[in-house]
Parts: structure tokens; C-alpha cells; sequence
């Protein structure tokens, strides 16, 4: 059979991985000029690989594939070097946070660090390259797909047996071609996570950052929303991103230069139902709000005292921002958040508070908006030829989940046509 697949990231590396030995004739075509130009994704920076059953994607993979997975790229690092740990693994721990009403993710993790990704991608690259049924097609950007009776056709030229989508979050706009039109490739669009980056000293959280390389917690808030913590970053910086119509904020940690705060995201997810269908454009509405408030580009900065009780924030006290001072404005987020929203990231802080003394500091310090889009969630069993995987399923949302979509996608194909 010839199979297209579109885009090479962790997904592709995992369904190529698995039908390499097969007799399929597989196509990459990969949108970048090169193996070292693809879309920065964390294949390329980071590389934390995560094993979990609570975290990673919706998808089923057991912990057996995940850990064969994390083992498959630790072999292609030149001396087996990576950084190790794990999340609430102490029970002293996990307890105190599960009496006061969280849900703490358990989590092992293997971090192979941004120096490392460009060797082991290129080796993983040239091992693919010494086999015959394998052919790599680069600065090929895949902008539609026509399907036809028992074929699929790319860029309205190339037919195939059977092409497997998988371009990850940067491959949007193709997907959104696709969604346009077969929208019944569409099971699921009604989530957003919508929140801020909170940002305190790290004396405050110390014990915690010294125990687990990221806290991870979910909890169920008063107002039935659910919020979650997420990307942590001891000594860390708060930075914004740009997502060319509108500005969010995010955060990093750097291997050299540390901060003296460490910083979170606070997320809510919002979940709506029928009518409602555009949670990228909920979203989007909200953050462009808050950029209109806070001038363009910009994100607004609160104290904790202040965004509790609505009042316009003038001056700061201890905590002071990592932000670079012309990327913010003194102000009040609740000009832009919808109250329900607020009121499940205040019960949250206040919650946390509980645990660890001083999260809830008046002087603490928080950016709006940070969100998290979902990617629509796409059906595998509607169309016999298109087949979609990784994060632009909606089903994954990291390296080994989406690593092991690309696999079980394989294993379904070579089981189906042997
Ligand atoms: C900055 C960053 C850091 C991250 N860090 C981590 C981490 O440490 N640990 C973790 O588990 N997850 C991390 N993630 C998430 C993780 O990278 C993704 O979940 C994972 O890479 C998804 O794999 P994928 O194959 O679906 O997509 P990708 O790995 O993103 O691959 C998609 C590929 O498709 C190509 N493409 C896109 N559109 C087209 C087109 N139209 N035609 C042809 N080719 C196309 C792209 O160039 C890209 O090479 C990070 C994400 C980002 C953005």
C-alpha cells in the first residue's frame, strides 16, 4: 500500500517506527526545508517525555508502550545522557494536597534537553533514511486533500492508498481545510482553557520545587469548574506570546540566568454545549479584551489583593515581575474575565493557600490572559483513507502520547491490510 504522511514530528517518528519493516511504500512529506527547519515543537526544545496515565492525551496507551517509547528516544541520544524525576511520587505529598480537595498528577519524567533534540531527531532521521520504502519529501506544505473513490489526493496531484495527518499544532490552517470541508471529521469543539500566569517568590513554594521537578494539580473549584496548574518554572521568567492578532503570557526557566520567582499557569477549563462551537474564537474574544484594556501587545499585571477584589492594580509591593516592564500595564483582569472564571482561579489560590502558606499573599502577582487552546477533536472511523494523529487529532498533547498515536495508528494499519 502507499501511504502519504504528512508532517514529520514525534507522531510521524512513532507510526514510522512501527511500519518501517513493513512492505508499505511510506511518503513523508514535511512542510520544513530540512531535518534541522521543521516547526519548533518539543521535539526540538525541551524534550521532557513524560509517563502517565493522567496526563499526555485522551487516548488509551498503556504504560508499558509509554515507557518503550521514552526508552526508543533515550537510545538515540549519543551517551545515554538525560535528567530524571518524578511528580507526587512522595506520599507525604500527594496526601496533603488530596485532603484538601486536589487531584495531584502522578508523573515520571526523562528530560533530554534542548542540546541534545537535534542529534537524536537527525539520527532517528537517518536511520529511517537506510530503508527502501521510506521516502522523504521536504519544503512539501501539504494545503489540502481531495478524496476519491479508494485513493486521496494531495495538493490536487499526488494519489495515495492511504495518507495519515499528522502536522501537529502548527499544521492549523491545513486542518482547518479539512474541517471546512468534511465537518463531520469533527466530534468534539467545545473546550478552552482560560486562566492566568501566577507568579511568587520561590521561598514560598521552595519545598515544593525542591521535591518535584513540576507540580501538577487539578481541583474541582466551587463554582464546577475544573482548574489545573500547569507548566512550572522555578527561578523562572513570565514572557508573552504572540499569536500575530492578539498577545498572551506564558512562562520559561533558563539553564543559567534564574530569577528569584517561580511562576505557574492557573487554568479553568470552560467547556460549553450546543450551540456553542468556536472556542478558539471565545477565547481569542477574551484575550483580545484584555489587550485592548492593557494597550496592544500588552498583557495586564494584578496583584493577588487587588484582582480578588476587582480594583485596578497601581503599585507593587515585594513580588517583583519578571515581565520586562514594556510588556505589561497596572490593571484589573476582571474587566476582561467572565466572573465565573475569576471566581475558579480566586478559590483556587485560596484552596492552594491551605497547603502552601503564602500562595495567597496579597503582593503576589498575576498576568492575563493565558489560554490554552484544545485542538478539534477528530474522528479516525469516518473515513477509510484519512487518518489523523498526534496533537492535531486532539487526542494527544505531548511527545510520548503523541509519539505512541503514530504507533498504534501503524500497528492498526499493518494488523488491517496483513
Ligand atoms: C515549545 C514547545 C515545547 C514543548 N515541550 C514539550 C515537552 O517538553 N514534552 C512534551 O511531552 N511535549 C512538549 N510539547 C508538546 C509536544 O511537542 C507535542 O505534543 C508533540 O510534538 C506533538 O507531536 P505531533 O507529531 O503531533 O506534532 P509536531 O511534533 O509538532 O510535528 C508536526 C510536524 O508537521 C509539520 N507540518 C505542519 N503543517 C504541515 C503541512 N501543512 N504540510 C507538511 N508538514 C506540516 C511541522 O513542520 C512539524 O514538523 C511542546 C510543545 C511546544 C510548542
Amino acid at each position: 500500500m502507499k501511504i502519504a504522511i504528512i508532517g514529520f514530528g514525534a507522531a510521524a517518528i512513532g507510526f514510522i517506527e512501527k511500519i518501517k519493516d513493513s512492505e508499505h511504500e511510506i511518503h513523508v512529506f514535511e512542510k520544513s526545508k530540512d531535518i534541522y527547519s521543521s516547526s519548533i515543537s518539543g521535539i526540538r526544545a525541551d524534550g521532557k517525555l513524560f509517563v502517565s496515565k493522567e496526563m499526555g492525551g485522551d487516548i488509551e496507551v498503556d504504560i508499558e508502550l509509554q515507557e518503550k517509547l521514552v526508552e526508543y528516544y533515550i537510545s538515540k541520544t549519543s551517551d545515554r545522557k538525560f535528567e530524571r524525576g518524578s511528580s507526587f511520587t512522595n506520599h507525604e505529598f500527594y496526601n496533603k494536597f488530596y485532603a484538601k480537595g486536589f487531584q495531584p498528577i502522578l508523573s515520571e519524567f526523562f528530560h533530554l534537553g534542548t542540546d541534545q533534540l537535534k542529534q537524536i531527531l537527525y539520527t532517528i532521521y537517518k536511520d529511517f533514511k537506510t530503508y527502501k520504502n521510506i521516502h522523504f519529501h521536504f519544503n512539501a506544505d501539504i494545503e489540502g486533500v481531495t478524496m476519491l473513490t479508494g485513493k486521496v489526493l494531495l495538493n490536487n496531484k499526488k494519489a495515495f492508498d492511504k495518507v495519515v495527518i499528522a502536522v501537529g499544532r502548527s499544521g492549523h490552517k491545513l486542518i482547518q481545510t479539512i474541517i471546512n470541508e468534511f465537518p463531520e471529521a469533527v466530534t468534539d469543539n467545545t473546550k478552552v482553557d482560560m486562566g492566568v500566569r501566577f507568579e511568587l517568590p520561590n521561598h514560598i513554594v521552595e519545598e515544593l520545587n525542591e521535591e518535584m521537578y513540576e507540580f501538577k494539580v487539578k481541583y474541582k473549584s466551587k463554582t464546577g469548574y475544573m482548574v489545573r496548574t500547569f507548566c512550572n518554572n522555578p527561578s523562572g521568567f513570565v514572557v508573552t506570546e504572540n499569536y500575530g492578532d492578539f498577545a498572551t503570557v506564558n512562562g520559561h526557566s533558563k539553564l543559567k540566568t534564574k530569577s528569584t520567582n517561580t511562576n505557574f499557569a492557573i487554568l479553568t477549563t470552560v467547556k460549553l454545549t450546543h450551540p456553542f462551537d468556536d472556542p478558539i474564537g471565545y477565547g481569542s474574544h477574551i484575550a483580545k479584551l484584555s489587550n485592548l484594556l492593557a494597550g496592544k501587545r500588552k498583557v495586564i499585571l494584578q496583584t493577588y489583593k487587588n484582582f480578588k477584589s476587582s480594583k485596578r492594580t497601581k503599585n507593587l509591593y515585594r513580588v517583583e515581575p519578571t515581565l520586562e516592564r514594556e510588556s505589561y500595564i497596572l490593571g484589573d483582569i476582571n474587566l476582561a474575565f467572565p466572573r465565573r472564571i475569576a471566581e475558579s482561579i480566586i478559590d483556587f489560590v485560596e484552596n492552594l493557600n491551605s497547603v502552601i502558606p503564602g500562595v495567597a499573599n496579597d503582593d503576589n502577582l498575576l498576568y492575563a490572559p493565558e489560554i490554552k487552546f484544545y485542538s478539534n477533536k477528530l474522528s479516525n472511523d469516518k473515513f477509510e483513507d484519512l487518518k489523523f494523529i498526534g496533537d492535531c487529532s486532539g487526542g494527544t498533547r505531548s511527545i510520548i502520547y503523541a509519539t505512541a498515536h503514530g504507533w498504534l495508528m501503524a500497528e492498526d494499519i499493518i494488523k488491517n491490510v496483513l
